[in-house]
């Protein structure tokens, strides 16, 4: 599927939940955990309800919930059909939902998806890891901010590092390679800790991406935590541009078995190498992250759902927002209820 730019469209995130264990502070804002980790020291997920009764989110006007199994099955297929090849499941956190595992060995059975990711805090990884790789997840994006407990803890509202670090051992023995780790800068919280992050790369074949904090949601008023991503060639000069990889330009140290990516929605438009349309867990179809435009596709079928999806990538816009002088995202939505 072409947009109206040329770009071709392939790839589609599908939000499976708005629910997270953890509440990021710029992430989820002030809301309540809606499925919590006891303490963030549970082994075992804790039950997520999926018909959003304890949400931390506002009730949807379709009052529909979760798209169900069957639901997002039959919009990956029709997707599928009109080319989309990468599917990346996401949410809020993928894992709290009970059937996740199940979802994922479905779409990945879709002919015409060639590639099946997920993104994850990891704290329930450990449980997880052997099936999703079992269900056809080829890769994992890891999302964690700083390397230490206790700001862990403090960033996260209730996480625990530890189980992060066991979750992402599981993904390794379980082949769930390369690991790509996700932190978002975050200016007085963990520049001081680049360095760390990048030393990950030299010693492990992973892929750290540095991603800019984004005026999104709960991400909005935080200006002054705002890091731009070339803050981390000026704290490691001697990383080496390798080239790009979708949104990300991606660097190495010359003796590094992994590679850093910078991703920079605020500093530098990539909207150019933009491949992705995104479904959320409500069943609505964001043409763009950034853009309050969705279209509501929970209920249609056959050709008028297959239109639906047409009619999304064509109203891509060319870029996002401009975020220069203080303007925000138009997404009218947390990143936990659209799907990082
Ligand atoms: N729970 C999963 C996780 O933690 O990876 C998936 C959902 S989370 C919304 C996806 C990603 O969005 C995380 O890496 C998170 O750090 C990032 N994110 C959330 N709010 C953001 C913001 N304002 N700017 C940049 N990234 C943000």
């Amino acid at each position: 599927m072409k947009d109206k730019f040329a770009r071709e469209i392939s790839y589609l995130r599908i939000s499976i939940t708005e629910k997270c264990n953890l509440r990021c502070t710029y992430c989820v804002g002030d809301a309540p955990a809606a499925a919590q980790a006891d303490g963030g020291d549970s082994a075992a997920p804790a039950p997520a309800q999926v018909d959003g009764g304890d949400s931390a989110a506002p009730a949807r006007s379709d009052g529909g919930g979760e798209l169900t199994l069957a639901e997002i099955v039959e919009i990956t297929e029709a997707a599928a059909e009109l080319g989309v090849r990468k599917v990346r499941i996401t949410g809020g956190e993928p894992l709290v939902r009970p059937d996740v595992a199940e979802i994922c060995e479905r779409l990945h059975a879709i002919p015409g998806i060639e590639e099946l990711t997920l993104t994850t805090n990891g704290i329930f990884l450990k449980d997880y890891a052997g099936k999703l790789k079992a269900a056809g997840v080829s890769r994992l994006n890891i999302s964690l901010d700083t390397l230490k407990e206790e700001k862990y803890r403090q960033i996260t509202r209730c996480g625990s590092l530890k189980d992060v670090l066991e979750g992402m051992k599981a993904a390794r023995d379980a082949g769930l390679l390369p690991l790509k780790i996700n932190v978002v800068l975050l200016k007085g919280f963990n520049d001081d800790e680049i360095v760390s992050f990048v030393e990950l790369t030299r010693r492990e074949p992973v892929e750290v991406r540095f991603i800019e904090l984004m005026p999104i949601g709960a991400g909005i008023g935080r200006a002054e935590q705002y890091l731009p991503g070339e803050e981390v060639l000026r704290k490691v000069p001697e990383l080496t541009r390798q080239g790009v990889s979708g949104v990300a330009c991606l660097y190495r140290l010359a003796d590094g078995l992994g590679q850093v990516g910078l991703i920079r929605p605020v500093s530098s438009h990539f909207c150019a190498a933009c491949n992705r349309i995104r479904l959320t867990s409500d069943g609505h179809l964001r043409p763009c992250l950034h853009s309050p435009e969705e279209i509501d596709i929970r209920y249609l079928h056959g050709e008028a759902l297959r239109e639906a999806i047409r009619e999304a990538v064509l109203s891509k816009p060319m870029e996002h927002v401009d975020f220069t002088g203080g303007k925000v995202s138009k997404a009218a939505r947390n990143m936990n209820q659209i799907g990082g």
